[in-house]
């Protein structure tokens, strides 16, 4: 029986990083959780690129944890279910889908501790190695910076690399997808990501322009809403379209899916609204057949593409809660393999984000 639900708010600084829709961000909110049932605590987050933080842990403390405690964790799915109805008439994406995911994550995290299990078995996967290709935010860095990163994704034995674009000037865009393709040469992928910057048409445009640097896949041309718009993108370019961060319920992603409007789905089981929404939307990839990759969420997401049939790439984030948690992911060989500690394995290290503890 759930009989306590605890949260942290943090807020953690970050230096200087941008991307084409959300300009500067200088801080992410952590909203941490604790859920504790039958001597045993599961650990779940939230976490945004800035803003409504505090009101994610509101609806977490006002709204969700009075609906869970007292009750059994293990019937998880339920319980996201329930979770889901109770803020419906405010949410069905959102901020509602991001204060869910701050206990679904716990509640999963209790089903592992209870079975001994880590989470990729529990979600039905085999661990198995899935690459990583090395991510920044650094639509506001210099050429140079921007190369600089680039090598330094190169060191680490990254298979793949990640540009973002979405400038006001194109040629710009161009001139540095051009450098970067350049200096990794034919064998490394190459990622291109922009941010939502672009109309449909733009899109279209740009990305005919981009095929020339062969991208791996063009990610979030245009807007979320325009789900038509990717559907004319997949037919009309080469290059696959991505997008899932900005996917707020497997509604939305089944919308995709349903229109053949996307070519890689990437999850975030933060954003999407849980685990549980993210392993919704990997069986839809899966019964279309197509490729899956991650958007941040790096150690969750190891574990959910474990369970998910054509994993192609992890993204590795440059900004990464590495530094805040206690046994951060490894890169070996340009790979990494979900945690074998049952649950998530996720743990923060709560003396290194003391500082950033906030009201
Ligand atoms: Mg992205």
């Amino acid at each position: 029986m759930i009989d306590r639900i605890e949260t942290a708010y943090y807020r953690l600084p970050l230096e200087g990083m941008g991307d084409a829709l959300h300009g500067t961000m200088d801080c992410e909110e952590l909203i941490m959780t604790k859920v504790y049932a039958d001597g045993l605590v599961g650990h779940g987050y939230s976490y945004t690129i800035g803003r409504g933080g505090r009101a994610i842990r509101a609806l977490v403390e006002h709204d969700l944890a009075p609906l869970l405690l007292g009750r059994d964790p293990q019937p998880v799915e339920s319980l996201w279910a329930e979770m889901w109805r109770a803020l419906h008439y405010v949410g069905r994406g959102g901020l509602a889908s991001f204060a869910i995911a701050a206990l679904d994550v716990a509640l999963w995290d209790l089903r592992g501790l209870r079975a001994g299990r880590p989470l990729y078995a529990l979600a039905g996967g085999i661990s198995r190695p899935i690459p990583a290709y090395g991510s920044g935010v650094d639509l506001g860095k210099t050429l140079p910076e921007l190369l600089a990163q680039t090598e330094g994704f190169l060191a680490r034995g990254f298979p793949g690399v990640k540009v973002k674009v979405g400038r006001p000037d194109f040629a710009e865009d161009e001139a540095r997808v051009a450098e970067v393709r350049r200096l990794i040469g034919d064998r490394i992928d190459l990622m291109v990501d922009a941010n939502m910057a672009w109309s449909a048409d733009e899109a279209l445009a740009r990305g005919r322009r981009l095929q020339q640097f062969r991208p791996f896949w063009l990610e979030e041309p245009t807007a979320p809403e325009d789900v038509a718009g990717h559907r004319q993108l997949v037919d009309a370019l080469q290059v696959p379209i991505a997008v899932g961060e900005n996917l707020h319920s497997p509604d939305e992603y089944r919308r995709y899916v349903d229109e053949g409007a996307l070519a890689v789905l990437q999850i975030d089981p933060i954003t999407n609204g849980g685990i549980t929404a993210s392993l919704r939307a990997l069986a839809l990839a899966d019964a279309a057949n197509l490729g899956t990759s991650s958007h941040y969420t790096d150690e969750l997401s190891a574990h959910l593409l474990c369970a998910s049939r054509y994993p192609v790439y992890l993204e590795k984030h440059a900004y990464a809660l590495d530094r805040y948690l206690e046994m951060p992911q490894q890169v070996v060989n340009g790979q990494v393999r979900p945690s074998e500690a049952p649950g998530t394995g996720l743990r923060f290290d709560e003396r290194a984000l003391s500082p950033y503890r906030s009201e």
